[in-house]
């Protein structure tokens, strides 16, 4: 690729290694896996983010005062590099100061953070980059000015000058405010501004669920300064009323994507209404390989001929691999698992749609599957403090895991470090979502490429990856319904019957197919879904 155009890519949370606690959760790692793969590639990419204090749903309070610690007693990243570039940021009437750090490490060389918790901020200032994803609305704007309209002045006080701005979720909306100002300030008509940064902006569109699409009251927008000195009328005409984010990014960019192909058709049927809106296209979400997927394993999958020898060697190193994780859930836990028992993966999120609960909801099935030695699970997860819901359905799972102490285990705190074990040494990865609410499900992805064989319902990726029977397996043949019961009960029999029918009879009485799935598995994703299609594609069709 000639003439490759310069992409600032903005992201309220970078994935990048597990103790740099900038990411909550799949957004974040798919921005670290861009970021890395940008990197790898030497593409001209970009990246802006925050440097936070407090990752997703820590809360680290001083035990002495109750406050939230000082950021540098307890976090300090000594690879950060000092750009000596600091810029300012009018919110709620006073300036905010953000410094401007460089990411340089962990295979990323490319990404500014900023910062506001420096000398010369008030209290509530310096706390805006505190923590991720703050709960309330006007700390939420805060976050998102800094992000946006800080994004672009850091950009132009660095002296970059890139040809597209790429915003991974509507928090980076702001930044197409900043850019409009900028052409008013040139003296263009607002019209005609708009019209320009159009052209400049593409936006990736992420959740299907309507509350996982923030708005805001005008008047907060407006009261915050984040409107940047346009009009009521001129915002309402962006993201309407309330002020919805993915609307706003959907009209003021040139085209976006959803993260798969029937994310795309969701995603379209979702925003209809949105007059004026850009075209919606599908890019599936890719994984930088490296990180995620034990290349020993790409290795043996390609090296495979169908010999005795070669099934054995792949097996062996897959054991080797589940050997490593029933070593370290031992280790956090004090549980071991057998490693002759079938072991299933299951790490999400705690959002309801995701049905962590679904294959426990059946204790006839389960229990005796459980008992008999057919079946373990390992489950992770992770809800934010205020979250009760999600609380609630970790407390469940926790709860069977209780009552079953040698055979179902929980981790806390789902991170990178635990999602890379998991990914590598499960023996099937398990993923039933309430179709069509998973845009994309880039676990499944790692699970693939390690021979870890997939068990999902047809949503996200998985569609147009499943080869059923021969590189994992798909259930319930892509039912929908909008009566979340007849949905459910739907699903958990088809789990079941695929589980009893053909899952645990192929584990147990049938290695060499087991294999050649496995080779099938890592053979059929490590391309369509590496990070590098993704790139390429957003280069080709977006960019
Ligand atoms: C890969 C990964 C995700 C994203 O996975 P989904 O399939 O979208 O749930 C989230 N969190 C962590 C820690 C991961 O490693």
């Amino acid at each position: 690729m000639d003439n490759r155009k310069s992409v600032a890519y903005f992201c309220m949370e970078y994935g990048i290694e597990n103790n740099v606690k900038l990411y909550a959760g799949g957004l974040g790692i798919l921005a670290g896996d861009y970021m890395k793969e940008a990197c790898d590639q030497g593409y001209p990419i970009v990246g802006i983010g925050i440097l936070w204090k407090q990752g997703y749903g820590e809360q680290l309070i001083d035990q002495e005062t109750g406050m939230p610690y000082d950021a540098y007693k307890n976090r300090v990243y000594p690879f950060l590099e000092d750009t000596g570039v600091t810029v300012s940021v009018c919110i709620k009437k006073r300036d905010v100061k953000i410094k401007v750090w460089r990411y340089r490490a962990h295979g990323v060389d490319n990404l500014y953070l900023l910062d506001t918790d420096i000398e010369g901020n008030d209290g509530e200032a310096r706390w805006i980059t505190g923590q991720l994803y703050g709960w309330f609305g006007e700390e939420r704007v805060a976050q998102e000015m800094v992000l946006g309209i800080g994004g672009v002045r850091a950009i132009r006080a660095l002296g970059l000058n890139p040809s597209m701005y790429h915003f991974n979720e509507g928090h980076a909306l702001f930044a197409g405010f900043e850019l409009i100002r900028e052409k008013l300030s040139r003296g263009m008509r607002f019209r005609e501004a708009l019209q320009e940064t159009r052209k400049e902006v593409v936006f990736t569109t992420h959740t299907p669920v309507p509350e996982g699409n923030e708005q805001h009251p005008i008047d907060r927008l407006i009261y915050m300064g984040a409107n940047l000195n346009m009009t009521k009328r001129q915002l309402k005409a962006i993201g309407g009323d309330p002020f919805n984010m993915t609307a706003g990014a959907l009209r003021l960019s040139r085209v976006s994507n959803a993260v798969s192909d029937l994310h795309r058709i969701t995603a379209q049927k979702m925003w209809k209404k949105v007059k004026g809106r850009c075209e919606i296209i599908g890019i599936t979400n890719g994984i930088h390989i490296p990180t995620w997927v034990d290349r020993k394993m790409l290795e043996l999958a390609e090296e495979y001929n169908g010999t005795k020898a070669a099934e054995e060697e792949l097996w062996n190193r897959h054991m080797h691999n589940k050997d490593a994780l029933i070593a370290f859930i031992e280790k956090r836990t004090g549980i071991k698992l057998n490693r002759d028992v079938l072991l299933i993966g299951f790490a999400r999120r705690a959002a309801p749609y995701k049905r962590s609960g679904l294959l426990l909801s059946d204790p006839d099935f389960i229990e005796p599957l459980l008992r008999g030695r057919k079946l373990q699970i390992v489950y992770s997860g992770k809800a934010h403090p205020l979250d009760d819901t999600g609380k609630g359905i970790i407390t469940g799972i926790t709860g069977m895991a209780r009552q079953y102490p040698d055979s179902i285990v929980f981790l806390e705190n789902y991170d990178m470090e635990i999602g890379r074990m998991m990914t590598r040494g499960a023996d099937i990865w398990l993923n039933n979502p309430r179709r069509p609410q998973e845009a994309s499900g880039t676990s499944g992805m790692k699970a693939a490429m390690n021979g870890v064989l997939n068990v999902s319902t047809l949503d996200g990726w998985w569609p147009e990856a499943c080869d059923h029977g021969v590189n994992g397996w798909q259930f319930g043949d892509g039912y929908q319904s909008d009566n979340i019961e007849k949905a459910d009960m739907h699903d958990l029999k088809a789990l079941k019957a695929c589980l009893v029918n053909e899952v645990i009879p192929t584990y147990y009485e049938d290695r060499s197919k087991w294999v050649e799935m496995m080779v099938s598995s890592i053979k059929t994703t490590r391309e369509p879904f590496g990070m590098k299609r993704a790139l390429d594609e957003y280069y080709k069709r977006m960019y």
